[in-house]
């Protein structure tokens, strides 16, 4: 297709036959009757006309009012699209996939035809497909080989608010795409671009900064869908409260002891919260009287399997209650029907980078607190449909000290990725104009880890190993192992380990009940050189497992070995793409170094040579590319071990600096590795 290694496997989930959806009499009325109902469709004419006449449109609109789902999909039926595709953007996977199974269904045609999406890892999408939800990085992947998005007519770029990286770089990419593709015709210099069509874009958003995006796209039109928001009765505590996974819990059982009919929603930071206080509110639910209704509870975070998704969206069974615990992603990217009860914690994640004063650094990902835009966000989920209330498990005076909204992630990330991505385009982050400039410094970071990585040479250029790390969906450390096991004959092993690594949630389940039995089933798979190795042996016996037992056989095998099964399954899918990508690049995804393990311990290590750090007389770790003292975690095999040098995956800021993910640097290689030497020399 001319994509080359760019694009994961395609996935064709089929489909109803091309042009059935035109038929509308097949269609489920009453799913049709609910999209006459929106909000947005009383201005369904007037939106298309806007869009028509200009070439970027802000469109702002209450959540729920409909922009994701039915603009699209009026674009599509007016024929503006013409023959090229609908993108539209989202920042996170989990929204993605979910919107193009409503819309799908919306428009009586399973996901992956007239309708698809495209995220990291997985993609359902066909040679039909017209309207297509993808996330912003997805995107921003496709725009290395298709450097003016020629397949589209139109990208849709949404939560633009969130200013995620991605979202940014879409943002200033597409205003250079449109000055080639929408040029006067006389004025199209460029042959390739001649042929092409204008391309249309759209930027939306819920919330109130659409100034500030129609300025950057030389004062776009920008137009306002009313929503339809109910009174929300909003209640603050008299005091902070520190546990607030413990605050949500007895909140949630007031409500629903003392409240009348109506689902809650509550807000939690990340996924192990919302685990933990699932537990909770199952517990207690249990033991309530018979008489008061039963909790149906509903985790929604990244991490969920599509398939535990859509219970958040099916009706309430009557003498129920409906408790969704969700990340932020429930605030504007996903609007669930029947919420009345908000709770919101007032935390998030963020991801941040950190070890600024290191040069290199990285991101992590913090609890912090929300900003004033969320938190009114939040509390407007309960009035949807009727009027609400919001309990915020924080003060009136904690409320009127967060900031106002969060600052975008171009100046508080990592930029080491997407310049790399840049720089394949030809780009340098230096010149390009964005809504927001990043930090030198960051640059600086970025330039210095991609230089050492061996991605850029010394005059900052794109390196032939560049060339070839950008063209795997990862993070760049792991890009530079997967080339590095080419050239050391052990590909098959890295590919295993990195694809673990790539998974959204950890192998080893953390445990506190059973600590003990935990320690000793793992203790099967210790590897001597540390937790890489390790990785690779549990996935070798679950391979072993994969291949004789059943789906409950392999279930009851990962419970008793304390192994996290969704983190297996997800690996497993993940390798299958990157083995795809290997496919097509012509490199040997089979190649094994059998039970030598040195090659894949040096392939790991040239990955991530920016992860090491010596060990010091008083058995601390000190970092060689960083200023941080670092203790190995407790979690690691190699906790309490002295190893002259450590590589590690990641650091966890609690009341040490922890590293995560440790192996042992074979001392053979120490003089091999560039910063050692740069180290050995000073
Ligand atoms: P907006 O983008 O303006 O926030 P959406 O287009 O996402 O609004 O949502 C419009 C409507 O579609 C909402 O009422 C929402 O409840 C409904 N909806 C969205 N996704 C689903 C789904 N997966 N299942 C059922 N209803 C959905
Ligand atoms: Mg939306």
């Amino acid at each position: 297709s001319g994509h080359g290694a760019d694009h994961p496997r395609k996935k064709p989930r089929l489909s109803a036959p091309a042009g059935s959806s035109s038929s509308s009499t097949s269609k489920d009325a009453s799913i049709q009757e609910q999209r006459k109902e929106l909000p947005i469709y009383t201005g369904k004419d007037a939106i298309v006309d806007i869009i028509r006449e200009n070439d970027v449109t802000v469109l702002i609109g209450e959540t729920g009012s409909g922009k994701t789902t039915q603009v699209p999909q009026y674009l599509l039926e007016s024929g503006l699209a013409g023959s090229g595709m609908i993108a539209v953007t989202q920042p996170r996977k989990v929204a993605a996939t979910s919107l193009a199974a409503r819309v799908a269904t919306e428009q009586d045609t399973s996901v992956g035809g007239l309708v698809g999406y495209s995220v990291r890892f997985d993609e359902a999408c066909s040679p039909e497909t017209r309207i297509k939800y993808v996330t912003d990085g997805m995107l921003v992947r496709e725009l290395l080989g298709d450097p003016l998005l020629s397949r589209y007519s139109v990208i849709i770029v949404d939560e633009a608010h969130e200013r995620t990286l991605r979202t940014d770089l879409l943002i200033a990419n597409l205003k250079t795409i449109q000055q080639v593709r929408n040029a006067p015709a006389d004025a199209k210099g460029k042959a390739s671009a001649a042929k092409l069509s204008p391309l249309k874009v759209v930027i939306m958003s819920a919330t109130l900064e659409a100034e500030k995006f129609s300025k950057f796209y030389n004062n776009a039109k920008i137009v306002y869908v009313k929503g339809r928001q109910h009174p929300v009765t909003i209640y603050h505590t008299s005091q902070s409260q520190p546990d607030y996974v413990d605050a949500a819990l007895r909140t949630f059982f007031q409500i629903h002891t003392d409240r009348p009919q109506g689902d809650v929603l509550i807000f939690l930071p990340g996924q192990e919260d919302i685990e933990s206080l699932e537990k909770s509110i199952q517990l207690y639910a249990n033991q309530l009287p018979k008489d008061v209704p039963g909790v149906l509870i509903c985790p929604m975070y990244a991490a969920l399997p599509p398939s535990q998704q859509s219970k958040i969206f099916s009706p309430t069974p009557s003498g129920m209650r409906k408790c969704i615990l969700a990340t932020n992603i429930a605030e504007t990217s996903i609007t669930i029907p029947g919420i009345k009860y908000v709770i919101d914690t007032g935390k998030c994640k963020e991801k941040r980078y950190v070890a600024r004063q290191a040069g290199t650094g990285f991101d992590t990902l913090l609890t912090r607190d929300i900003t004033q835009s969320s938190a009114v966000q939040r509390a407007g989920r309960a009035g949807r449909e009727g009027s609400g209330y919001c309990f915020r498990l924080y003060t009136e005076e904690s409320f009127r000290k967060m900031p106002v909204t969060a600052e975008p992630e171009i100046r508080r990330c990592t930029l080491t990725s997407s310049m790399l991505q840049l720089k394949c385009l030809g780009q340098n982050f230096e010149e390009l104009e964005f809504m927001d400039k990043p930090d030198e410094e960051t640059v600086v970071a970025a330039l210095k880890t991609l230089f050492l990585l061996g991605a850029l040479d010394n005059h900052r250029g794109l390196t032939p190993l560049g060339r070839q790390m950008a063209a795997f969906p990862l993070e760049p450390p792991f890009a530079r192992a997967l080339v590095a096991s080419i050239e050391l004959g052990c590909t098959a092993e890295v590919l295993s380990i990195i694809s673990v690594l790539s998974a959204s949630s950890h192998l080893f389940v953390d445990t506190t009940e059973a600590r003990d039995a935990a320690a000793d089933a793992r203790r099967k798979f210790r590897h001597l050189s540390g937790d890489h190795l390790t990785v690779l042996n549990v996935v070798r016996a679950y391979e072993e497992v994969a291949a004789s037992e059943s789906k409950a056989g392999r279930r009851d095998w990962c419970r008793k070995m304390f192994l996290n099964e969704r983190c297996l399954a997800e690996a497993m899918n993940i390798r299958a793409q990157l083995r795809d990508v290997c496919t097509r690049m012509k490199i040997d995804w089979r190649a094994s170094a059998g039970d030598n393990e040195g090659p894949v311990l040096k392939a790991l290590l040239q990955g991530l040579v920016l992860n090491t750090a010596f060990l010091r007389p008083d058995g601390s770790y000190k970092q060689v590319m960083g200023p941080s003292v670092v203790k190995i975690h407790p979690s690691s095999s190699l906790a309490d071990k002295k190893m002259p040098a450590i590589f590690y995956d990641e650091l966890v800021y609690t009341t040490h600096v922890y590293a995560r993910g440790v192996s042992t640097v074979p001392k053979s290689f120490i003089a091999e590795i560039p910063v050692f030497r740069l180290r050995t020399a000073a």
